[in-house]
């Protein structure tokens, strides 16, 4: 994690170099405004007492509140939270938010805790912070490891404590406690609308074959929604291994297949692969929508598709961006690809502060303008530098950082 973390700063800084920052511009995006760190004696069903370090990293607010997910995960670090609230700045930049990036975590395997237990350890996680966090202030969200129901729990004790009762102080809650329509299906959602703007811009000629790596929230739904739209499918993975049909994929078959409780490297099709195997498919576009650096130096030379839109948080490993590039390859970066949940996330916010409730058919078409609209910005721009679609992002969402922070400081 090291060396991503100094590989990111590096990316940083040569963004900011090509926008000529000034020094002072660049200290600020460097490092958090502030790092939360704290020790949670924790007492479990069995009268064991753990301590559990939790972290919550406000990076930068000049574009607005703090905004970021809270992860629950044996490898929650105060560097993985500072770095992901960086990427939430710029993220939120990027989407033309009025957030600025925020990340919190928990270091443990939450499948290792019963309900009972997780509803305790949310409420004193929030116990800790909730000094810090107000819709006007910083808005935590679910991210890997939480869920709606932890967000209830969340802004229960919130609630309790501050004696407010503002439902914008979290988002990602269940529909009917204040969140939104769409917000479990945004990411996949809106990164199929990313794609299919850009194959017009590609003036794709047909429909593309697809393989998809992760079948989880970001992936499955992916899937569903391209099948939707007639993509073909023709590989689908998780952490049990992955299948193929040259005659395309059902998603929602396979949903079904594994409520039954079955893995999906039991599904039957026309073959059982690796996923190592699905990744370096002969396919048009390569969707990594599972865990991060799986795409890196041990395997970019056997990627065969034309495009990889990055579905995950991070799936290709930084210092592969320019080989990739040199083959042709086109990278649809993270920060853009899967902003969907955040700016489904910000239309919860607005709702909750306007005391709305828009239709699912209002967010769905909110979600479109707003995902064509960000990445055609980043299209022109790409256009007409030609330099690496990545570097394009961290160049478009730093200088509007950093626009704020020169007239701010
Ligand atoms: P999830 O836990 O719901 O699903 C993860 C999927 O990845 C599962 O199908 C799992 O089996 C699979 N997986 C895990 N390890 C794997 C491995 N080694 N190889 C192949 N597959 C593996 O998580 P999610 O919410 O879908 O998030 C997926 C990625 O997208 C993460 O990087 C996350 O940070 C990012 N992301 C999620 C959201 C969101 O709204 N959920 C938003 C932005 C980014």
């Amino acid at each position: 994690m090291e060396e991503k973390y100094q590989l990111f700063q590096k990316r940083i800084k040569e963004a900011a170099s090509f926008l000529r920052l000034k020094d002072f511009v660049l200290k600020k995006i460097e490092k958090p405004d502030r790092i939360l760190k704290f020790n949670l004696p924790f007492k479990r069903d069995n009268n064991k007492v753990i301590f559990l370090d939790g972290f919550r990293v406000q990076h930068c607010n000049v574009l607005g509140p703090y905004k970021g997910g809270i992860r629950f995960s044996e490898k929650v670090s105060e560097e993985i939270i500072s770095i992901l609230a960086l990427e939430m700045t710029l993220k939120c930049a990027l989407a033309n938010l009025p957030f600025g990036g925020g990340k919190g975590g928990l270091k443990i395997d939450p499948h290792l805790f019963s309900e009972k237990e997780l509803k305790k350890i949310s409420s004193l996680f929030i116990q800790k912070i909730y000094p810090f966090l107000g819709s006007d202030l910083d808005v935590p969200a679910p991210d890997l490891g939480t869920n709606e129901k932890i967000m209830l729990w969340m802004l229960k004790e919130y609630q309790k404590i501050s004696g407010k009762k503002d439902l914008a102080v979290f988002t990602g809650k269940p529909l009917n406690f204040g969140g939104s329509h769409l917000r479990k299906e945004a990411t996949g959602l809106g990164g199929v609308f990313l794609l299919e703007s850009l194959l017009k811009k590609l003036n794709f000629p047909s429909l593309p074959t697809l393989a998809i790596q992760g079948f989880g929230n970001v992936g499955s739904f992916f899937a569903k929604f391209a099948f939707e739209k007639g993509f073909k499918i023709l590989a689908i993975s998780d952490e049990s291994g992955g299948v193929f049909s040259s005659e395309g994929l059902n998603p929602f078959e396979i949903e079904k297949f594994l409520s039954l409780k079955k893995t999906l490297s039991q599904f039957p099709a026309e073959k059982k692969i690796s996923n190592e195997e699905l990744l370096s498919l002969k396919v048009d576009i390569l969707v990594p929508a599972a865990v991060e650096n799986v795409i890196n130096k041990k395997n970019a030379r056997n990627i065969k598709a034309k495009i990889i839109i990055e579905m995950a948080n991070s799936p290709v490993d930084l210092n592969v961006d320019e080989f990739l590039k040199k083959r042709g390859i086109l990278q649809i970066p993270d920060i853009l690809a899967n902003a969907g949940g955040v700016i489904v996330s910000y239309f919860e916010w607005l709702q909750n502060k306007k005391k709305q409730k828009w239709s699912r058919l209002k967010v769905k078409k909110m979600l479109k303008s707003k995902m064509v609209r960000n990445f055609e910005r980043l299209w022109e721009f790409y256009q007409e530098k030609k330099i690496h679609p990545r570097k394009c992002a961290f160049i478009l969402a730093l200088l509007k950082v950093a626009q704020k922070i020169e007239n701010k400081i």
